[in-house]
């Protein structure tokens, strides 16, 4: 599998925002996001290639009951299915961060989703925005990765037109429960993501769902490895 990078940081995002946990980032990705804050997984993929079991040893040396297996995109990699049941079998607590577009039968104590709205289209004609609107939705991917373990939707919101997108989505994908669904404010600076939690707050608890900080940002700024 192709790994730009295994740290110890803490989740910033969704139900287990502010937990210690160790990441794998897995590098490459099907999408090209314009915001990606990883663009050496997508835009410039980095890393090398790794036996899973190597990465696995590497985790297990973390005393961290957290594990983070994310990218990129990282159901794009088959080994992610035996390296996340080794992890569980280890006792490791493991979230899975996806966009949702791909399906691979993997293990997960919390399947975590991002699908992807239109604010996330490249802004420049191309190859890869005509690939990244034809992939960026599955519902039916997302349907079975919800079959598959406890859940948890995240959108990243730049604008307040952005919510209807989310609404719809919700409405197409009647499994979801607005309980499970948190809106994150759109930014790389802690400045950006206070200005639109400022009317990210009260919508989303109009609309039912639930308000993400991304507390890496908030602590780190942006910065790899956090
Ligand atoms: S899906 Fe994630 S990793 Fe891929 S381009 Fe978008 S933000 Fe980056």
């Amino acid at each position: 599998m192709r790994i730009a990078e295994v740290f110890h940081s803490i989740q910033g995002e969704g139900e287990f925002s502010g937990t210690p946990s160790v990441f794998v980032r897995t590098t490459g990705c099907n999408l090209r996001c314009w915001f990606c804050d990883t663009p050496y997984t997508s835009w410039q993929p980095e890393g090398p290639r790794r036996d899973w079991r190597d990465v696995l040893r590497e985790v297990l040396q973390f005393e961290s009951p957290h594990v983070v297996l994310t990218g990129g995109e990282p159901l794009l990699q088959p080994e992610i299915v035996p390296l996340s049941e080794a992890l569980r079998q280890a006792g490791r607590v493991v979230t899975i961060e996806t966009a949702g577009t791909v399906f691979l039968p993997v293990a997960a104590d919390l399947m975590s989703i991002s699908p992807k709205l239109s604010n996330s289209m490249p802004r420049e004609a191309s190859r890869w925005r005509d690939r990244h609107e034809r992939d960026r939705l599955r519902p039916d991917v997302v349907a079975r990765l919800i079959a598959a373990a406890p859940h948890q939707l995240k959108f990243v919101i730049d604008a307040p037109a952005d919510l209807d997108e989310v609404v719809e989505y919700v409405r197409g994908v009647p499994q979801i429960a607005a309980d499970r669904v948190w809106l994150m404010p759109q930014g790389v600076t802690a400045a950006d993501l206070a200005s639109r939690t400022e009317w990210l707050a009260p919508a989303a608890q109009q609309l039912g769902f639930r308000l993400s900080p991304r507390r890496h940002i908030e602590l780190f700024g942006h910065t790899r490895g956090t």
